[in-house]
């Protein structure tokens, strides 16, 4: 409940309350829990509570970062064409808005649009990934494509960036000679499954009818390879709410952990297709329950912990630090389809007015304003943020999926909304118990900091 300047939230008699404006977080009695839901500031316990709270800093929102000449990633849309028929399927099955005329992207099109990042952005490419459809439809070309760039470009030219390269994928295609190539060239991986069989093959169907969630079982050797660097994707949908029982999520999360993954992450679906789409709230909050309560656990229990929810992960971290995330760099990222087509990112492959161009172009007049109008649209921009009680740790907005869904920049898009809500509203609630429990707080901290380092992140978080 956002009352003011506070979310309150009560589960199994505790009395939570976080203050917005300074991300803090505390236990409260019944007396003052009840005041704040009244809106009552007149009790004295209420009082010394706001006097204490308005003396800490507040949480400091920021604009976007400006533009860098180091370019932070290149995506290719490697395949039109998918062996895939997954209900839910953003991109028509990697059609793009129904094209009838799908190819895979040559050689020369990889090479020509590196020609082109690196001349806008002369200190290298922070990241390359391989998109689709689905890219090992067209992992020759990959290939010839990775080994291009680290003679030609990386091998050649000590001071360019050391770019990492990502591939997105089904995972079905794979086999030993792909795995060993994604291995050897540090390739990471984005496997996409939704978890248990029955719920993974309702959803994400095989065009030749086969069960997706077998190929990709069927070869758990490949997989958990200790070498390979593996993310899993699940799109929690209409199916897993059908299936939802209480404690089912510690199965579902236990079974995708036999791919020895180094993340997960588990985002609800956003779609209209009827059979997948999201319609009952209230089991999508149990599920995060359960997802948010394993995470806490496996951090305070298991003290070799290798693997997270990046996305759990990230909004604690970002609870803890109490930082602002302004919105994503967009502007600073380039997409690529096989006709040489630019665009800010995949998100935006559907949309007409943000074709940026062309790889041949010579001039940037459509790409410069595209990226402008990008850069200038920050999450501050938005009506719904600026009421909403999570506005200053959440990630969600996405300019893309703004666009999609709504027709422009500046909408939310709910489901999202809703389910960053419920994430955050379960991360609150776990916090709050480690306040009751020093012993557990400190090993929490600890090793909740040392997992950090797979975000990237490099201070160190404390729970206040
Ligand atoms: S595998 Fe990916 S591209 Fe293919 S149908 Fe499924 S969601 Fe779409
Ligand atoms: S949850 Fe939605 S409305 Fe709230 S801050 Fe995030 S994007 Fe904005």
């Amino acid at each position: 409940m956002n009352i003011g300047d506070f979310y309150l939230t009560k589960t199994n008699k505790l009395n939570v309350i976080y203050h917005i404006p300074s991300g803090n977080i505390c236990k409260v009695s019944d007396e003052i829990f009840d005041c704040l839901k009244r809106n009552d500031y007149d009790n004295q316990e209420v009082i010394k509570l706001l006097s204490a709270l308005n003396e800490l800093p507040v949480i400091k929102t920021g604009k976007n970062k400006p533009k860098s000449e180091l370019l932070n990633n290149v995506l290719f849309i490697s395949s039109e064409n998918c062996n895939l028929r997954c209900k839910y399927c953003f991109v028509e099955h990697g059609r793009y808005n129904g094209k009838t005329d799908t190819k895979n992207m040559d050689l020369e099109t990889y090479i020509d649009s590196i020609r082109y990042a690196l001349h806008r952005y002369p200190k290298g490419i922070k990241s390359i990934g391989f998109f689709g459809g689905e890219p090992l439809l067209n992992f020759d070309t990959i290939k010839e494509f990775v080994l291009w760039y680290e003679e030609s470009v990386l091998n050649k030219n000590k001071d360019l960036y050391r770019t990492k390269f990502g591939i997105v994928t089904n995972g079905t295609l794979a086999n030993a000679d792909v795995i060993n190539f994604l291995i050897e060239h540090d390739i990471a991986v984005t496997l996409s499954i939704d978890g248990p069989k029955d719920v993974n093959d309702s959803a994400r169907v095989m065009v030749n009818g086969e069960s997706s969630y077998d190929i990709i079982f069927n070869n758990l050797d490949l997989w958990s390879n200790d070498k390979l660097t593996l993310g899993i994707e699940a799109t929690i949908n209409n199916y897993h709410i059908k299936n939802y029982r209480p404690g089912i999520v510690k199965d579902w999360i236990d079974n995708l952990r036999k791919l020895n993954f180094n993340d997960l992450a588990m985002f609800t679906v956003v779609t209209d297709n009827e059979d997948t789409k999201i319609t009952d709230a209230i089991t999508l909050g149990k599920i995060y329950n359960e997802v948010v309560d394993y995470w806490f656990d496996k951090i305070l229990n298991e003290d070799d912990l290798k693997c997270v929810d990046t996305f759990v992960l990230g909004m604690t971290n970002n609870i803890l630090l109490k930082r602002y995330v302004s919105s994503c760099s967009v502007y600073n990222s380039l997409t690529v389809d096989p006709c040489g087509k630019t665009f800010p990112c995949q998100m935006f492959c559907q949309s007409g007015s943000y074709c940026m161009g062309s790889i041949q172009d010579q001039t940037d007049t459509k790409r410069d304003k595209i990226i402008e109008e990008l850069m200038l649209t920050d999450r501050n921009d938005v009506k719904d943020c600026k009421d909403c009680w999570v506005r200053n740790f959440c990630t969600t907005w996405c300019k893309g999926n703004s666009q999609n869904s709504g027709g422009n920049l500046t909408s939310t898009v709910r489901i999202q909304c809703l389910q960053t809500k419920l994430i955050a509203e379960r991360i609150i609630y776990n916090l709050a118990l480690l306040l009751s429990d020093p012993e557990k707080m400190a090993r929490f901290t600890r090793n909740f900091n040392r997992l950090k380092d797979s975000l990237g992140e490099k201070q160190d978080a404390s729970i206040y």
